[in-house]
């Protein structure tokens, strides 16, 4: 989106109630404790927004659609919090990840102004153009966004068409592994491009500047602004990658087999281990070490890939439990620790079979041989709980 200056002050105002009004949501759900009754729900945050506005002349000048959507939306997102497809709610930040949704007719006030242009009347900004990325679709909301970059975005909430299946019925195994990114049962290895490393030691070294700048200073927002570019770029490039990867393995593959990792469980942090022999003091939780992995696993945008699948190849996408799938010969299916000759290499101890280990693993996902254990089970299971005995009422 193409606003101008003076709709780019009121786009952000907008932002900033939609803010105000889900971190405000998100204290009263958070900090809600049993003898207040029950949590308030949508209807009695929105009648309590309904007094806000009255009371404070700065929220009515905001748009109400805007307000009650961040209400809405949280309330989607508490939802899907306890349903266990998402993580816990968190706070919006200033200038992350800021937006707000329009619903309703206000809606579908969009205009075609040529091949590649249309403009869309915003409420309280007017209108605004915008460069069609696709044609416009029969949308019945649309959710406008800023990035890090300061770049505005228009999205319309469709859901497309599925990718069609091939009709040929080959099955294809994907391996995610950290050296690179997806390994395919076909054996092609696939890598999500991130930053070069002229980027990534110029992140580095801005990272390092940032550190030793004054808070608030000209030259900190400047840095700042620098890096978030940095981020940015990757993330288009990891998107742009994602998309067209599972286009292609959709359009290519009638069932697509990945393994059941669960990323949110795998990203969490560590928890601290309290020493036992010294209280008050800690055992290494390997924290660091994780962290690394975190950015790994996110850097190479797994959960969005087998997310896009899903929503791409809908019903062809089988999770398999991924265990002993790197240690279990594709060939003589002999499973052995040892038969993992380094991180990169597979040779069998019983056959002799030598293959690169990711694609070795992918062979095995899609043949779904890992005891598929999880499937059919509950969504949120906790890995550290010890299984039940079914109890007789
Ligand atoms: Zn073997």
């Amino acid at each position: 989106m193409y606003p101008t200056c003076a709709q780019q002050l009121a786009l952000l105002e907008q932002c900033g109630h939609a803010r105000y009004v889900w971190n405000l949501a998100l204290e009263q759900w958070s900090m809600w404790t049993r003898d207040k009754g029950a949590t308030p729900g949508y209807v009695e945050q929105a009648r309590q927004l309904t007094e806000a506005r009255a009371a404070f002349g700065w929220l009515r000048a905001g748009s109400q659609t805007v307000q009650q959507q961040a209400l809405r939306d949280f309330h989607q997102a508490v939802r899907n919090f306890y349903t266990g497809t998402h993580r816990r709610p968190t706070w919006r930040k200033a200038g992350l990840r800021e937006g707000f949704r329009i619903v309703g007719s206000q809606a579908s006030r969009v205009v075609t102004l040529s091949r590649k242009w249309a403009a869309v009347n915003v409420p309280k900004v007017g209108w605004i153009r915008f460069r069609l990325s696709r044609p416009i679709p029969a949308a019945k909301s649309y959710r406008i966004a800023r990035d890090r970059m300061g770049r505005w975005h228009l999205a319309f909430a469709v859901i497309p068409p599925p990718v069609p299946a091939p009709g040929t019925g080959e099955v294809v195994g994907i391996d995610r592994g950290v050296n690179v990114s997806a390994a395919l049962s076909t054996g092609e290895l696939l890598s999500c491009p991130g930053l070069s490393e002229t980027e990534h030691s110029r992140l580095k070294h801005l990272q390092r500047r940032l550190s030793r700048c004054r808070r608030s200073s000209k030259r900190r927002q400047r840095i700042k602004a620098a890096i978030a570019k940095l981020h940015a770029r990757a993330a288009d490039r990891r998107k742009d990658w994602v998309e067209k990867t599972s286009t292609a393995l959709a359009r290519r593959f009638e069932v697509i087999r990945v393994e059941d990792l669960r990323i949110v469980q795998m990203t969490r942090h560590p928890k601290p281990k309290p020493d036992p022999e010294h209280p008050g003091s800690y055992l290494p939780n390997h924290r660091r070490a994780k962290a690394g992995l975190n950015r790994g696993i996110l850097a190479n945008g797994w959960g969005l890939l087998v997310q896009r699948l899903e929503h791409k190849a809908a019903g062809r996408v089988e999770k398999v439990n991924p265990a002993y799938t790197s240690q279990t010969c594709s060939v003589c299916r002999h499973r052995a620790p040892d038969n993992r000759e380094s991180q990169a290499v597979f040779r069998c101890t019983a056959c002799g079979h030598q293959a690169n280990a990711d694609v070795n693993a992918a062979v095995n996902v899609a043949a779904g041989r890992a005891v598929s254990a999880r499937r059919g089970t509950p969504v949120r299971v906790s890995p550290k709980r010890e299984p039940q005995h079914a109890t007789s009422a």
